[in-house]
């Protein structure tokens, strides 16, 4: 069944449409056959004949298709394209630096202005700490790869030639390269690619609507977490142990804020036994979560930061990690000793990806961007929240402009459906039929409009979620 809001001129267009655009959404069969590339995160590559959903412009918080059906992009992009997707003056900084200089590397003591200013701006902007140097890259999963070499160079610096062993979460995503792949505690990111690799361990997912035990606080939960950090600690050997890797409110994964005292829990536990704390930020740096950082909201003390996709409305590939001075330090005798501190991207600090990130920030800035996102976010999460009441969905979950459902086959005892049944997909077809674009994975559905989006827009939202709830209820019960 295809449902239309009373306001849905696009539902109802491609409802005239007829059965192939409602099925190709519904089903989300929709493949790359025919086409040369290689789609990443892709099922059914092979299978349909159903083409792929492509996207051919852009303007504020829509884009269209090559079929000229209009979407509000409900994901920004992937979670990246916080100004929307026609800020000019993103364009401009671009073509502005092109026609200067349109390539620089940042090798052999040779480099350019804009990621130098970049670095600048990011040491002064992250306020939890005071950070010592940014090393650029250009993903999220470049940076994270990144990060497990700096925590191992660190230690061979400092002697400690053992401790090496990387502690992630179940269910997070840090990205899709060897070491960020191993890190995710997602099963698909390993199954056929031999991994995760035997340096990661994977701790709980910090979920407490869906792992908590009856009768058991938030606090009393985050405790049990904190144990059982610990415990594995223990167990595998602290001088083992170099590093604990989160997102400080996890993403792909679900969409899970940290429960509460979560990160006053675990941040003593790793300074007890020494282990550096990565906070990966790449989806809640720059305001997602009303702070400009999310460490700043949950009072995360890291030693290392990864951030990238809001760093430059993800106009550009630009990620960064952000070090502290004890770690630079220990890099720079140590590599002093070596000869050379060998690693780095030809693309890393590129002059245009920094100047449009550059820009991106003053935009940040000039237009009080956390101001608008405390205006706009509150109304999102608790009118959004208001669907929870249906059969079919067992926790309404998010902070600012993120937020996540999920649905569940029986509200009382949490049950998911069954797998096939897809109800996750069917519901974000739902959305695409209607005209919004979000991400699904299993039974969760994920939102994070970008940053600019207004009260209308989100009321928007609002009425194509209703719609595409109500249509998916009809479909399961
Ligand atoms: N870390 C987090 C928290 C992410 O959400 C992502 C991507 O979604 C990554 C890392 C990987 O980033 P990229 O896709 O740019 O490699």
């Amino acid at each position: 069944p295809v449902v239309a809001g009373p306001n849905e001129s696009d539902a109802i267009d491609s409802q005239k449409n007829a059965s192939h655009a409602a099925l190709d959404a519904v089903h989300h069969e929709r493949t790359f056959q025919g086409h040369s590339m290689l789609a990443p995160f892709t099922s059914g590559c092979q299978q349909t004949e159903v083409e792929p959903l492509i996207i051919e412009k852009g303007e504020g918080i829509y884009v269209w298709d090559h079929n000229g059906k209009k979407y509000l992009d409900a994901l920004a992009g992937l979670w990246c394209t916080s100004l929307g997707f026609s800020e000019e003056r993103l364009m401009n900084a671009a073509w502005n630096q092109m026609t200067k200089l349109p390539f620089y590397h940042s090798f052999w003591n040779r480099t350019s202005q804009r990621p130098l200013d970049l670095a600048k701006e990011l040491i002064d902007m992250f306020k939890p700490v005071k950070m010592g140097k940014v090393f650029f890259c250009c993903t999220g999963s470049e940076a994270n790869d990144t990060q497990v070499k700096l925590v191992w160079y660190y230690n061979n610096a400092l002697g400690r030639e053992k401790k090496k062993k990387i502690i992630a979460r179940q269910k997070s995503y840090h990205g899709s390269t060897l070491s960020a792949a191993s890190l995710s505690g997602l099963t698909p990111l390993h199954t056929g690619f031999d991994l995760p690799a035997s340096f990661v361990l994977h701790t709980d997912c910090a979920h407490y609507w869906r792992y908590h035990l009856p009768n058991e606080s938030e606090e009393q939960y985050s405790s049990r977490l904190a144990d059982n950090l610990e415990k594995l600690i223990l167990k595998e050997g602290p001088e083992t142990i170099a590093a604990f890797i989160a997102e400080p409110l996890m993403g792909a994964g679900g969409v899970i804020p940290p429960p509460a005292t979560y990160w006053d829990k675990i941040q003593p536990i790793l300074k007890k036994y020494d282990i550096l704390l990565i906070a990966d930020e790449v989806i809640c740096a720059f305001g997602r979560l009303g702070t400009m950082f999310a460490c700043e909201k949950y009072n995360i003390k890291p030693d290392l930061v990864t951030i990238a996709k809001q760093l430059s409305s993800g106009y550009m590939p630009i990620s960064a990690i952000l070090l502290g001075q004890h770690i630079f330090d220990a890099l720079a005798s140590y590599s002093n000793g070596l000869g050379t501190f060998g690693h780095g991207f030809t693309y890393g600090g590129h002059p245009v990806a920094c100047a449009v990130a550059l820009e991106t920030l003053r935009i940040y800035k000039e237009r009080s961007i956390l101001v608008h996102i405390n205006e706009v976010a509150p109304i999102f999460q608790t009118e959004m929240k208001k669907l929870a009441s249906s059969p079919i969905v067992g926790e309404i979950r998010g902070e600012g402009l993120v937020l996540g459902i999920e649905f569940v086959g029986d509200k009382k005892i949490k049950k998911s459906f069954p797998a096939e049944w897809g109800v996750g997909a069917y519901f974000s077809g739902q959305c695409t039929v209607l005209g919004m674009l979000i991400r699904f994975a299993g039974d969760m559905a994920m939102m994070s409009p970008p940053l600019i989006i207004t009260i209308e827009e989100i009321h928007e939202i609002l009425r194509i979620s209703a719609a595409a709830l109500k249509a998916t209820e009809e479909h399961v019960l």
